[in-house]
């Protein structure tokens, strides 16, 4: 947490504004033909928060670290103190009080009163939230920001409703294995250098997702063979003929459609060191849905998700899901939230919920195993870096460390501004790659700080955001996910 007398901010209240708040107040005046159909929209309908509750586009209520609130109460619950400002990356690379959590807080309870003007500030100012969380871990208040700014997002025009977004989170959840094979020709496409021609050429720019090009450029794996392909055909991780497991195992999309290796590495060390255990077989969490607009289809991630979970609790009993994405993990331990409104469901997700686990947390230190002398000296020092969803999604900080510093010893180095995002933040990098890029400099330059050489993180985004960072600036460096770390130093000489 940051020290509040080097903020540089003073606290504010209504009848006595500082400059840095007659900033916000003047951004958001409007300045926009207000005849355009935007502005219509936004007069219409974003500002009327709450009708959308019913049309399935808006939480019904949030549930915050001080129990359940509107989005109006919670919006209202940030007191403008500026605490977090320090804490906010958009904040501290612009200085800009309309891309800080108070300024966005302060944006959405005008939206619900109606006194927001201007589309253009509502945009920038929502759309540029890395949804980190770092605000609510500093904030006293407990303003849950990230989960405020959602609901902001999803009152934007347009917002979740492009064609090709639509289309792949309905084939995602609709048809999964129709979604492999057209991401499998995707890969050979990208393998011919296709994808680069059309990027070249602006044809995603045509089709109105510049973000695509960067994506496309930043995905190195392309495995033609999906983890949960593989986990589908191993017969130690099936629940047919068991009477209990010690663990099932849930394949995140990165893990499963990208960074296979994570997913085959996480079993293998539950295996190893957790016992017996199965495969969940599930579907994506839906949190690229819930992040992007399409609450309605989250949801039914989530019920299918549950559905297939109470499955195979009939059967085994109680048992702990393991995720290795901290995004996923947290978004899944948030699930009764989308259901607050639904008396059947919530029991339901709350059960669910409080079964899931972070790999992160899950395996004690004296459970590790022991590092392998050769492959530790290979790891060289080891340092770790806060995925957002694990230290201020799920407060994991203090377990994996503990496991790394068992394993590591010496080689371990404590990480300066561990928590501090990365950039990576979902399609953050793809959709806003500027200030991603700047967030990930500071990453960048704090790895270097400590001379790192492997730097081990617990959320796929991270991976990729930190290793394509330091590919370019410091190449002596790798960024691996957390479980790939214990499955490669506890392997034993020659074993494979
Ligand atoms: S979000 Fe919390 S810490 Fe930040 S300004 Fe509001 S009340 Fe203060
Ligand atoms: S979630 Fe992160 S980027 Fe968004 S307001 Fe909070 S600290 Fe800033």
């Amino acid at each position: 947490m940051r020290d509040k007398e080097n903020s540089g901010t003073t606290s504010m209240s209504d009848n006595n504004l500082t400059d840095s708040e007659e900033q916000v107040k003047t951004t958001w005046e409007p300045d926009y033909d207000q005849s355009s159909p935007g502005a219509r929209h936004f007069h219409n309908e974003v500002n009327e928060l709450y009708p959308h509750e019913s049309a399935d586009r808006h939480l019904g209520a949030l549930l915050t670290d001080l129990g359940e609130r509107n989005l109006y109460d919670a919006a209202a619950q940030c007191n403008r103190c500026g605490y977090c400002e320090t804490s906010c990356p958009t904040y501290m690379l612009t200085g800009r009080e309309t891309i800080s959590a108070r300024g966005r807080n302060q944006f959405v309870r005008m939206l619900v009163e109606g006194q927001a003007r201007d589309p253009v500030a509502a945009t920038e100012s929502l759309s540029t939230c890395l949804l980190c969380g770092a605000c609510s871990s500093a904030c006293y208040a407990k303003v849950p920001t990230p989960d405020i700014v959602l609901e902001g997002r999803r009152a934007l025009t347009g917002y979740g409703e492009g064609f090709f977004a639509r289309a792949a989170v309905g084939t995602l959840l609709n048809a999964p294995r129709l979604f492999a094979f057209w991401l499998k020709l995707a890969y050979l496409a990208k393998m011919t250098g296709l994808p680069r021609l059309a990027a070249r050429m602006g044809l995603y720019d045509f089709i109105g997702m510049p973000g695509l090009a960067e994506a496309e450029s930043a995905i190195e794996h392309t495995p033609l063979r999906f983890a949960s392909e593989i986990l589908r055909r191993d017969q130690e991780l099936k629940p047919q003929g068991k009477r209990q497991a010690n663990w099932a195992y849930f394949a995140a999309c990165g893990p499963n459609f990208v960074f296979t290796e994570i997913a085959l590495a996480t079993v293998r060390v539950l295996k190893k060191n957790c016992g017996d255990g199965v495969f969940t077989d599930n579907l994506c969490c839906g949190l690229m849905a819930h992040n992007y607009g399409r609450l309605g289809d989250a949801r039914e991630f989530a019920r299918r998700n549950i559905a297939r979970y109470e499955e195979l609790k009939a059967g085994l009993g109680e048992f702990p899901v393991i995720a290795d994405c901290s995004s996923c993990a947290a978004f899944m331990k948030s699930y009764e939230q989308l259901f607050t409104g639904d008396e059947e469901w919530r029991p339901r997700a709350r059960a669910f919920a409080a079964a899931v686990k972070d790999i992160l947390e899950f395996i004690p230190p004296e459970k590790a195993g022991r590092a392998a002398p050769a492959a530790l000296a290979q790891a060289g020092r080891v340092t770790y870096h806060d995925s957002c969803r694990a230290a201020h999604g799920q407060g994991l900080r203090a377990e994996p460390r503990a496991v790394l510093r068992k394993l590591a010893g010496e080689q371990y180095r404590e990480l300066p501004e561990s928590d501090w995002c990365c950039g990576g933040a979902g399609a953050f990098a793809f959709t806003q790659p500027e200030i991603s890029r700047a967030v990930l400099d500071r990453k960048l330059r704090n790895i270097a700080s400590v001379q790192a050489d492997t730097v081990v993180v617990g959320a796929t985004s991270c991976l990729a955001q930190i290793n394509a960072g330091l590919r370019e600036a410091y190449p002596s460096a790798r960024a691996v996910h957390y479980s790939v770390f214990l499955d490669e130093v506890t392997r034993e000489d020659g074993q494979q």
